[in-house]
């Protein structure tokens, strides 16, 4: 598999869910060998660049957080990143004016969007792979990731919120595979929004959080039902955002092919991180190549 980059710049403006403020970002095409690294142009006293990688995630349970050694950081890249992983776009500068990238519609389309409109290079350059070569488990109470040595890239994921949803939902408990090629992520993956619980959005805007979370940006669930009279956008919308987040969890922060299958059960963003770390940290279970 080839590098790949976009053809011309691309812009975003919007909303980022935690902060509430507003956010402008440009995306540049960088040349092979870059990866995907952010720059926040609102820091002009310190170092103001950020790699999107794996050992720059900072603990958060809300969102996926990266820093730099000033301790300059951004916030909620996850969505982007799977974008730029699912789309094959893997060098990019991204100029952002502010901590916390938009959320947009809660999910990846609108940067999926931006870059087939910008159109995809091929920069003729290999991509390194991270070929996992044997099985590694890591748990933490009822969270879990695999990673098995696969030929294809394939993501798994298992969800089960039937005690916060109460059983009202067929979607609550519920599993997703998918093969990561032939445009899967494009076509199956990108729409799914992201979702929370109408009481945690509560006690999160209690906090100062999720100042600009609202039903344009998330699917929020009320007991029996949507609030604010949302639809799904497909039947199992809520575990296919989890493989999203997984994707850009994962596969987006290697800065390489994923050549894995990597099953997750209630996986989450700080434990994903946790979970990809553990298998760095255990050298003789891959190689980079
Ligand atoms: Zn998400």
């Amino acid at each position: 598999m080839n590098q790949g980059t976009i053809a011309k710049s691309v812009t975003f403006e919007g909303v980022g869910v935690h902060s509430g403020r507003i956010a402008r970002v440009t995306v540049y095409p960088a040349p092979a060998g870059h990866g995907v690294v952010f720059k926040r142009t609102d820091v002009a006293d310190k170092n103001n660049i950020i790699p999107a990688l794996w050992d720059r995630v900072v603990p958060s349970e809300l969102c996926t957080v990266i820093s730099n050694e000033d301790g300059v950081s951004l916030s909620t890249i996850e969505h982007f990143m799977a974008a730029t992983v699912g789309c094959g776009v893997h060098n990019l500068s991204v100029e952002v004016d502010g901590d916390e990238m938009p959320i947009l519609d809660g999910s990846s389309q609108l940067f999926v969007d931006a870059f087939m409109d910008a159109g995809i290079v091929d920069q003729g350059a290999k991509r390194r792979v991270l070929k996992v070569l044997k099985e590694v488990t890591f748990v933490e109470g009822t969270k879990k990731i695999t990673f098995k040595p696969s030929e294809l890239p394939v993501l798994d994921v298992t969800i089960d919120f039937s005690e916060r949803a109460a059983g009202h939902f067929a979607f609550e408990k519920s599993k997703r595979r998918e093969t990561m090629i032939n445009g899967n992520f494009v076509h199956n993956i990108a729409s799914a929004r992201t979702f929370c619980f109408l009481k945690d959005v509560e006690f999160l805007q209690s906090k100062g959080l999720a100042r600009g979370g609202s039903t344009d940006n998330a699917i929020v669930i009320d007991g029996a039902g949507l609030y604010g009279g949302g639809k799904l956008r497909f039947d199992d919308e809520l575990v296919s955002h989890k493989l999203l987040d997984l994707h850009g969890d994962t596969s987006g922060m290697v800065d390489a092919h994923f050549e894995a299958e990597i099953i997750a059960v209630q996986p989450g963003h700080a434990f994903s991180n946790r979970a990809v770390r553990h298998l760095m940290n255990t050298p003789d279970a891959y190689t980079i190549v």
